[in-house]
């Protein structure tokens, strides 16, 4: 029996990377066109006395780009000097930012952008009204978490992702100095809808977040035990400081040298394969090994939304609490949480309560439908509340 679970998590294992990869080549096939990723260009060249016309075949700029930055009004002043406009370095930064956000839009699919956005609305409102009514099971997580995965991620692509949005924002900030206004309208929805119900967008709508999700429940038993291995549950102060320590790398490098350090190992380019590399390769398979022992491994160590998403969930409208005036104590929820979170709900170490996914793994197994996810408040347990819990098993 158990030799068999094993052989059939690997196979599952197999089965969905095999799936995921040869579907999104095809995917990205059909779709075609647009590259999603902003085009990478030259330094630009400027010489003393340059007219506006030479400056722009020189670089092999657009005359609408020429037109914006110098604010021309016909032909003829095309054969004004760049030096009217301002020095070498002023010209250089103002072309860099035109055409950082013109690659930027030019890069994006748009219609792509707003179906997906719409899909992710009625998507998470209907596992909202699902959850409520409780009647989420093993098999309908894993259901819901296979759709996922192949509408906003096989199907839609890898961008926009709730990760990308934060991470190019950063990077085109950090290397252009400018910033692209429907990305940051795409992050604050992301937000927002962390700011409204919790980590509701990771947990059940993130391409990346979805996947390693379910690599996990597939090497899960019902006793929330490995099929395979053994479960690794990571302290929480230990993947946050690595989480905080590779943001503040990746900031540091975009701004310092202009390199970003997160786009060779993009997990989300699993649905994007023809665009990885050797090193990426290598990483993606990897961090999906680790996925099936350890739960979600890129939020919690790597992704620079999981940080933010941690902050902002603080403050969420809707989140997990327990009722303590049911709860008898037996903190099978505890046992049943992916990850520590929890366990620190329950002892209310309010400073380090880590990330909640909503997976609602702890309603599931609450034998007193104690565990809600709503507004109410968090409150303490009573002072003995757990003794009380461990004194009635020993009484059983
Ligand atoms: S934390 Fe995980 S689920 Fe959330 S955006 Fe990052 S990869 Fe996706
Ligand atoms: S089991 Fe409950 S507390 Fe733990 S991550 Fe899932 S929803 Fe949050």
């Amino acid at each position: 029996m158990h030799k068999y679970r094993q052989l059939r998590t690997a196979l599952y294992f197999i089965i969905i990377i095999v799936s995921i990869v040869g579907l999104s080549i095809l995917s990205t096939r059909i779709w075609g066109g647009k590259p999603e990723q902003p085009q990478k260009r030259n330094v630009l060249i400027i010489e003393k006395g340059m007219t506006i016309n030479q400056f722009g075949e020189a670089n092999a700029l657009p005359n609408t780009v020429l037109k914006e930055v110098f604010n021309l009004k016909g032909q003829p002043d095309l054969g004004r000097t760049l030096d009217e406009y301002g020095s070498p370095e002023q010209i250089t930064s103002m072309v860099t930012k035109k055409l950082a956000l013109a690659s930027e839009h030019a890069s994006k699919n748009w219609i792509k952008i707003p179906v997906k956005f719409g899909l992710w609305f009625i998507y998470l409102a209907s596992i909202f009204v699902l959850l409520k009514k409780r009647n989420i099971t093993s098999g309908v997580r894993r259901a819901l978490l296979f759709t996922a995965i192949l509408i906003f991620g096989v199907v839609l692509g890898s961008d926009p992702n709730p990760m990308g949005t934060i991470k190019d924002a950063i990077y085109l900030y950090g290397t252009a100095h400018v910033i692209f206004p429907p990305r940051m309208v795409a992050l604050s929805i992301f937000l927002l809808i962390v700011f409204f119900a919790n980590k509701y967008i990771c947990a059940w709508g993130c391409q990346a977040g979805a996947l390693q999700e379910l690599i996990f429940r597939i090497n899960q038993t019902d006793e929330q035990k490995a099929a395979v291995g053994r479960k690794i549950t990571l302290p929480f102060a230990l993947t946050n400081s690595v989480r905080c320590a590779f943001f503040c790398v990746f900031i540091f490098v975009t701004f310092t040298w202009g390199i970003d350090i997160i786009g060779p190992i993009d997990p989300f380019k699993i649905y994007k394969p023809t665009q990885l590399g050797l090193i990426g390769g290598i990483f993606i398979g990897s961090l999906l090994v680790a996925s099936l022992f350890i739960y979600r491994p890129w939020c919690h160590l790597f992704c620079p939304f999981g940080l933010v998403g941690w902050l902002v969930e603080k403050a969420s409208l809707v989140k997990i609490s327990v009722n303590y005036e049911t709860c008898i104590a037996c903190q099978k929820c505890a046992t049943a949480c992916p990850s520590t979170v929890m366990n620190a709900i329950l002892k209310r170490d309010k400073t380090t309560i880590p990330d909640c996914f909503a997976c609602y793994s702890c309603r599931e197994v609450c034998p007193t439908g104690s565990i809600c996810f709503s507004s109410r408040k968090r409150t303490f347990p009573p002072s003995d509340h757990f003794n009380k819990g461990k004194k009635d098993k020993g009484n059983v």
